[in-house]
């Protein structure tokens, strides 16, 4: 089904007060979607995927990763991806880098920000890093010092930030604490993620207040939510009521986590749209463009998109 953007129906706009004035929405398709969905992609499709979402709006594209190819294979084509993508200047397209040799790669091919990732559980530490927390913090915060002596802006990602699939429930004070002592080696922004998507509203202002408390900067912080549990939404609105501008999510839902027990895909950038345009809050996003590009991808997955607003705007899709 086509879906044109003079047939696509928008929220009704009803601000809410105290809300921050600009939200960024930082898109994790190509990367966090794509590396935990069975199908491999080809590049090529990779970067019309990438081009539609310029072309959709997004300003903040996560491209790639330079995690060792039979870690994650779906992303093995970094080096082709990043040497034919024609980036627009006025974008940011940060890559994620699991080590110094990723850093690297990232460098060789030429990457302009790059994004680590640190665990809150040893459990999580240990199936995703083959490593304790603090071998894999000392790992990132060597990527975090090496790139930033290169002048790159680093991400910092606190996995696992709001629970655990074997250990359960995490204290707000332990991502708290790696994000800042990532901020402390130079990230110059921290993603506190909710890789199982367990989280709730109430939960999202403790770790906030707690990472802000801890010493990282409240417009340094972003959020990380997959929708496992139906929250992703109800925990943005917990985030922008807690003064959080910047919220990660994929095209369509993309993904999910490959590595984590019970965990569906990340929230969809289609449904982060709607809730920020409701409240008045310009996204600078194309809906219709944007729900076209998921439709064309899940195509492409051989699955239904699983964003509910793509299903709602582009009816019966299979
Ligand atoms: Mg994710």
């Amino acid at each position: 089904m086509s879906v044109s953007a003079t047939e696509v129906p928008r929220p009704v706009v009803h601000r809410r007060p105290c809300l921050p004035d600009v939200v960024r929405i930082y898109e994790v398709g190509p990367r966090d979607g794509l590396q935990a969905e069975q199908v491999i992609i080809d590049t090529a499709t990779k970067l019309e995927l990438v081009g539609r979402l310029e072309q959709a709006g997004l300003t903040t594209i996560e491209l790639t990763s330079f995690v060792p190819p039979r870690w994650v294979p779906q992303l093995a084509d970094a080096e082709e991806l990043m040497a034919a993508h024609r980036r627009r200047p006025d974008l940011r397209y940060p890559v994620l880098v699991p080590n110094l040799k990723g850093l690297g790669r990232a460098l060789e091919a030429g990457a302009s920000e790059v994004a680590v990732v640190v665990s809150s559980t040893e459990a999580f530490a240990k199936a995703n890093f083959a490593n304790t927390v603090e071998g894999a913090l000392a790992s990132a915060v060597a990527v975090v010092e090496a790139a930033t002596a290169e002048g790159l802006p680093v991400r910092g990602y606190v996995s696992m930030a709001f629970g655990d699939p074997w250990e359960g429930a995490v204290a707000p004070t332990v991502p708290a604490t790696l994000a800042a002592r990532l901020t402390g080696a130079g990230c110059a922004s921290i993603s506190l993620g909710d890789t199982i998507g367990v989280g709730t509203a109430g939960q999202v202002a403790e770790v906030v207040e707690a990472t802000v408390a801890a010493g990282t900067g409240r417009s340094a912080l972003a959020l990380h939510f997959h929708d496992t549990y139906g929250q992703a939404l109800s925990n943005v609105l917990a985030g922008l009521e807690a003064g959080v501008t910047e919220f990660d999510s994929s095209a369509g839902g993309l993904g999910g986590c490959p590595y984590a027990r019970s965990a569906t895909g990340n929230l969809a950038t289609e449904d982060l749209v709607w809730l920020l345009e409701g409240l008045g809050l310009d996204t600078g996003v194309d809906l219709a463009a944007l729900v076209a590009t998921s439709v064309w991808m899940a195509g492409r997955l051989g699955r239904p998109p699983v964003s509910r607003v793509v299903r709602a705007l582009a009816g019966d899709v299979r």
